[in-house]
């Protein structure tokens, strides 16, 4: 059952309703009633941009971002939903931190709030470096809605790699 693998943890009546769907062969619609709107943040830079405006709402405080990409070779689940580095370089005699965001491709075409749940996310942490409480009351905090989003991300890569 592929629902099964995508929402792992998730209760056993939600993935049997996700996998009727994906059956009944109504993922898709459903994908598109719940998330319409589309965005426009189709480069790195614009990437960029999006990523430190939320960062400038919510974090103000945090340490800059070294850069911020598109990355074609981000598997998604595998590496929970994005990835963070934070690489530590070591420069002359300073040892200096490079923090990274790095977005995997498909969110170049995937609806607005999913765009805005995993930058949520990346920027999550940020702070937090493990998916514990504080991590996901930050993202709670920069996206009220953030529960249902990846949830909704989750049938969104389901429905991805087995279309209606
Ligand atoms: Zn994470």
């Amino acid at each position: 059952m592929l629902a099964a693998r995508y929402l792992a943890g998730y209760p056993p009546e939600l993935i049997a309703q996700a996998e009727q769907l994906r059956l009944d062969g109504r993922l898709a619609d459903h994908l598109d009633r719940r998330l319409p709107e589309r965005h426009e943040v189709r480069s790195d830079s614009a990437l960029f941009s999006y990523v430190n405006e939320l960062k400038t709402r919510h974090l103000r405080n945090a340490e800059p971002l070294n850069s911020v990409n598109y990355d074609a070779k981000l598997r998604v689940l595998q590496h929970a939903l994005g990835t963070h580095t934070r690489r530590t370089q070591v420069q002359g005699a300073k040892l200096k931190m490079r923090r990274e965001i790095r977005v995997a491709t498909l969110f170049k075409d995937a609806p607005a709030a999913l765009l805005r749940m995993i930058v949520v996310h990346e920027l999550a942490h940020l702070r937090e470096l493990d998916h514990n409480k504080p991590f996901y009351k930050l993202c709670q905090h920069m996206e009220p809605d953030y529960f249902q989003l990846e949830f909704d991300l989750r049938l969104y890569l389901m429905n991805q790699e087995n279309p209606a």
